[in-house]
């Protein structure tokens, strides 16, 4: 089974490593459509050319809530598609922690996406005290149905493919990943809800801590932050999927 791997860069590059990256990606023998990158925006169309010779997919990390107008320094779902993406993160937890995300505003994020024809991948995950108060599956149900609805009622219909990321808060860039049956708990848990769906796992997501989480059967993939960052660590991540 060929499990989705993507990429987050967060607010890291340059064009060096763009080039380098994908020339030792190539090296390491990287390539498939399960294989997608989250690059900064000003990369994405010049890593375009080098992913598609890999048939690799290149997105977005955000995007606006707004499709046009007078909004400094926003961009759109439709520009995104425009200059080359073909997926996009929504609702990662930096966004809703750093910058005010609330389930509103990433259940817009979402739907421009849907609506500008590039994949959302949907981040959920709750946090330390969330988990350590019991409230874990209410905090997920929440972040997850807040888009799905959102979506269902204005178009009569959820019918975009569905990705979910299942993001435990304290595993991001922590070097703690989650145990693995509450992986599996979690993951079921949307899975209930959303038949269909490719849930992914991410949080400090390494070559060595992967593998056991690809036994899982309802892991359909990992979204790899740090790790992303070395070319060898993410091919290594890629070459398990
Ligand atoms: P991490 O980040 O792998 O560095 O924990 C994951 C993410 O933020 O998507």
């Amino acid at each position: 089974m060929s499990r989705i791997v993507i990429g987050n860069w967060k607010l890291h590059g340059s064009m060096a490593m763009l080039e380098e990256y994908f020339s030792l990606l190539s090296a390491a023998g990287v390539s498939g459509g399960n294989v997608w990158l989250g690059l900064p925006v000003p990369y994405i169309s010049a890593a375009r050319g080098f992913a598609e010779k890999l048939g690799v997919c290149i997105g977005a990390q955000d995007a606006s809530r707004y499709s046009e107008g007078a909004y400094t320094g926003e961009i759109s779902a439709d520009m995104l598609r425009d200059v080359g993406a073909q997926f996009v993160i929504v609702g990662h937890s930096e966004r809703r922690r750093v910058f005010g995300d609330v389930d509103d505003i990433v259940c817009e994020k979402y739907h421009r996406a849907i609506l500008a024809g590039l994949i959302p991948v949907l981040c959920v995950g709750e946090t330390l005290a969330e988990r350590d108060a019991g409230y874990e599956y209410e905090v997920v149900g929440r972040q997850l149905m807040a888009a799905i609805n959102y979506f269902s009622s204005e178009e009569g219909g959820f019918n975009a493919p569905c990705i979910i990321a299942y993001e435990p808060v304290w595993a991001i860039g922590t070097g703690r990943t989650a145990l693995l049956e509450d992986v599996e708990a979690m993951h079921s848990f949307i899975l209930d809800r959303l038949p269909g769906a490719k849930v992914l796992y991410g949080g400090s997501v390494k070559p060595d801590s992967v593998r056991s989480l690809f036994q899982i059967d309802s892991v359909a993939g990992v979204l790899v932050g740090g790790a992303s960052l070395s070319a060898s660590s993410f091919a290594s991540i890629c070459g398990m999927a």
